[in-house]
């Protein structure tokens, strides 16, 4: 019997399950996103050395609850389907993030949260858990002493995010909560050797899988110590982590995401992908790709002066999209990026080979 290890597809895609919207776009309409970001905080109580954002230089900035609620509720009404709190800093951060992942769903949205766990106690997870489709926990090592080295913390935390998670599932259970509880561990020199020791711990810990995915180089990043990291040494910890899986556990490891590093070309000589996704940061900023968050070509307003659907009709993103679709080359944009296999679907719909009709 195939195990399938990645049911949630976390190293593909899922834009053929929105049909409708695919076909307005190819029609020419001007569509709203099916998905989002947000940045509940710009503030982080972590400094990963991995961290694609350290550019924007974790300022202690936080979303205005009261108005991304008003703005989520027109949101879930003009079709957006899904928010992910995440972000520039840590989501948990924000005292009202439970009432805007509650309101999320109040309005029609699926949410999930990722987070360094850290914050993730037991009575903030029972006060948002049944709101949530899934909660990802960032954990990058499988021993205190390399988790506080990477996470730039001290290692009480390491303990501390693993009781989190302990409790969390917990609750999940107990409550009958719909959310699925995940890990993610980006895969670096300093912790390739304890993937397998962490994946022992999260499933023990009762979660439902842990991702293990590679780093690729932001373009914008301060940190380029790992841009020229070798994975081919690391692929054959996909079959030493199969033993791991069972009807209850799967570790995704992203051999897709790993080997497309490799690849010369990307598939798709433009962007496709933005009328399908969004990003609204801390300062309730409208991006229109996270990649490009700080870059005012990518910008299209701010939730603070304009609502959701007039931002998105606007001008700033009318010409966000006229650049993008007449200028950017995608070889600038981070390798890897949030939309990679949207973007190689979207392009293979519009430049079909000439044998589609065989089916
Ligand atoms: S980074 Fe990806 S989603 Fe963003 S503009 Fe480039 S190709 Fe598009």
């Amino acid at each position: 019997m195939t195990i399938t290890t990645d049911k949630y597809r976390i190293d593909s895609h899922k834009l053929m399950f929105h049909p409708q919207r695919v076909s307005d776009w190819l029609d020419g309409g001007n569509i709203f996103p099916i998905y989002a970001e947000i940045s509940p905080s710009g503030a982080c109580n972590h400094r990963c050395t991995f961290c694609a954002l350290d550019y924007l230089e974790y300022r202690p900035v936080f979303l205005d609850a009261a108005l991304l609620k008003s703005r989520l509720t027109e949101m879930g009404r003009l079709g957006v389907k899904s928010v992910m709190f995440c972000g520039e800093g840590e989501p948990l951060l924000h005292r009202e993030i439970d009432d805007m992942v509650n309101h999320a769903k109040e309005a029609g949205i699926d949410a999930a949260l990722t987070t360094n766990g850290v914050l993730l106690n037991g009575e903030l997870f029972g006060k948002m858990g049944e709101s949530l489709s899934w909660l990802k926990v960032s954990i990058n090592a499988g021993t205190p002493e390399t988790y506080a080295a990477i996470h730039r913390t001290k290692e009480a935390d390491f303990d501390r995010v693993i009781e989190n998670m302990i409790q969390a599932a917990k609750i999940a259970r107990e409550n009958d909560f719909s959310c699925t509880l995940g890990a993610q561990l980006i895969l670096l020199p300093e912790n390739a050797h304890e993937v397998e020791t962490l994946a022992g711990i999260v499933r023990d810990a009762g979660l439902s899988y842990l991702v293990i995915k590679p780093y690729s180089q932001h373009l914008k990043s301060l940190t380029t110590t790992y841009e020229h990291i070798d994975y081919e040494p690391y692929l054959s910890l996909a079959d030493r982590l199969n033993r791991f899986n069972d009807d209850d556990f799967r570790v995704i490891f992203r051999q897709n995401t790993i080997l497309k590093l490799g690849q010369q070309s990307r598939g798709y000589d433009r962007c496709l992908a933005l009328p399908f996704w969004s990003h609204i940061d801390s300062h309730g900023n409208v991006w229109g790709c996270s990649a490009y968050l700080g870059d005012e070509r990518f910008c299209y307003g701010n939730i603070g002066e304009q609502g959701f659907a007039e931002i998105w009709h606007g001008s700033l993103r009318r010409a966000s999209l006229e650049y993008v679709s007449k200028c950017l080359d995608v070889a600038e944009c981070r390798v890897n990026c949030r939309m990679d296999e949207v973007n190689r679907y979207l392009w293979e719909l519009v430049h079909p080979s000439g044998h589609v009709n065989f089916i």
